[in-house]
């Protein structure tokens, strides 16, 4: 078995301990006889999986009481729409554009109602985030949105911006559990968790109680109403089954890791070793501005088309894969997720340096 380090954006690597894991438990959970992918949903064996990893999770972010956790479907792309349609009373919502999923969001919001941005990044190539200190928040703004940490540009918000008492909404995707937040500064906060937490197929999302109501838009389909998962334990239907288990393991992992302060200073030691490199490099240049480099997604270019498509391709074979930028940006990005220990980190830079060497 030559497992590789994985370098994708998502789906992507897993706590190597969690899979093992999954692996002795497929054909037998626990004494049941069965795998979790042939369980009953309604068994109160899933029962117990689902509460435990709702609990860690709550645990691990310290959720207030007053803020629920559903599991859905649909990934990131379905909040998009999800999102308006459960918030837009008065039809308004601002929106700050640091990157391609925010603009996403954005214009899907724009079939439910007015969408005005606020601030973009968009004039250099979203490598920066805006000062977001003092924005011209809408007087009727149902929420202010942001997608936090840009997976495809390697931005993040080191500060959240000020909403002027509005709810903010924030796509976590790739900086879900990446380091301690403050929940309450939130009215909602969802991702995918294929980026940082588990298999691609689970959104989690954390919404403050008062913004999980009844009168969504006209017309919002039973399964796009927070109020529906929500009385339900996020068991209105069949909930991804499987896939919240391996979230479960992985919150589980997170908790023996020492929780997210601890994650986030393992995160910090292997972004400064890749950043140093690159900050250092004669070849190499990274793309974002210095206080908005993200901690899990670290874009970076040689500026040769040619040159990049060789290391993509000796990187590769050297058991570094899926370097490869985003298809809309080029260039390189590897993303050094929760579960890439530092020792992935440190071959990749030595692999950088040694093709600076053959190359520069
Ligand atoms: C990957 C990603 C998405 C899209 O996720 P899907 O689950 O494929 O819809 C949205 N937002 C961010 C920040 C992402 O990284």
């Amino acid at each position: 078995m030559a497992r590789v380090y994985n370098f994708s954006a998502g789906p992507a690597i897993l706590p190597e301990e969690v899979l093992r894991e999954a692996a002795e438990e497929m054909l037998d959970y626990r004494g049941s006889g069965m795998s979790v992918m042939e369980m009953s949903h309604r068994s109160s064996t899933y029962q117990t999986i689902i509460d435990e990893a709702q609990q860690d999770l709550r645990d691990l972010m310290g959720i207030p009481d007053n803020y629920k956790v559903l599991f859905m479907q649909g990934g990131a792309s379905q909040q998009f729409a999800m999102v308006p349609m459960n918030l837009m009373r008065n039809r308004v919502a601002d929106y700050i554009i640091t990157g391609v999923w925010a603009k996403k969001a954005c214009e899907e919001a724009k079939k439910y109602g007015t969408t005005n941005v606020i601030a973009s990044s968009a004039d250099q190539t979203f490598s920066y985030i805006p000062d977001c200190s003092d924005l011209p928040v809408s007087d009727n703004a149902d929420y202010v949105y942001i997608c936090e940490n840009n997976t495809i540009y390697g931005t993040k918000f080191k500060k959240l911006p000020n909403t002027k008492g509005k709810p903010l909404v924030s796509d976590v995707s790739s900086c879900f559990l990446s380091e301690p937040v403050n929940v309450a500064d939130y009215g909602i906060l969802y991702g995918g968790v294929q980026k940082n937490i588990g298999p691609a197929g689970v959104v989690i999302a954390v919404i403050r109680e008062d913004l999980i109501r009844e009168d969504v838009l006209p017309g919002t389909p039973t399964m796009l109403t927070y109020k529906t998962h929500a009385d339900n334990g996020s068991m209105y239907n069949t909930p991804p089954a499987y896939g919240i288990y391996i979230c479960g393991k992985v919150f589980k992992w997170l908790k023996n890791q020492g929780g997210l302060e601890a994650i986030k200073r393992h995160n910090e030691a292997k972004a400064k070793l890749l950043y140093d490199f690159l900050d250092n490099s004669r070849l190499f240049k990274g793309t974002v501005r210095k206080e908005d480099r993200s901690l899990m997604n670290v874009p970076f270019v040689i500026g040769d088309q040619q040159m990049e498509a060789k290391f993509i391709k000796e990187s590769t074979s050297a058991g570094l894969t899926n370097l490869k930028g985003h298809r809309s940006v080029g260039g390189m990005r590897a993303s050094i997720y929760n579960a890439m220990p530092l020792a992935g980190v440190q071959a990749l830079v030595d692999f950088m340096e040694e093709f600076e060497k053959n190359n520069g």
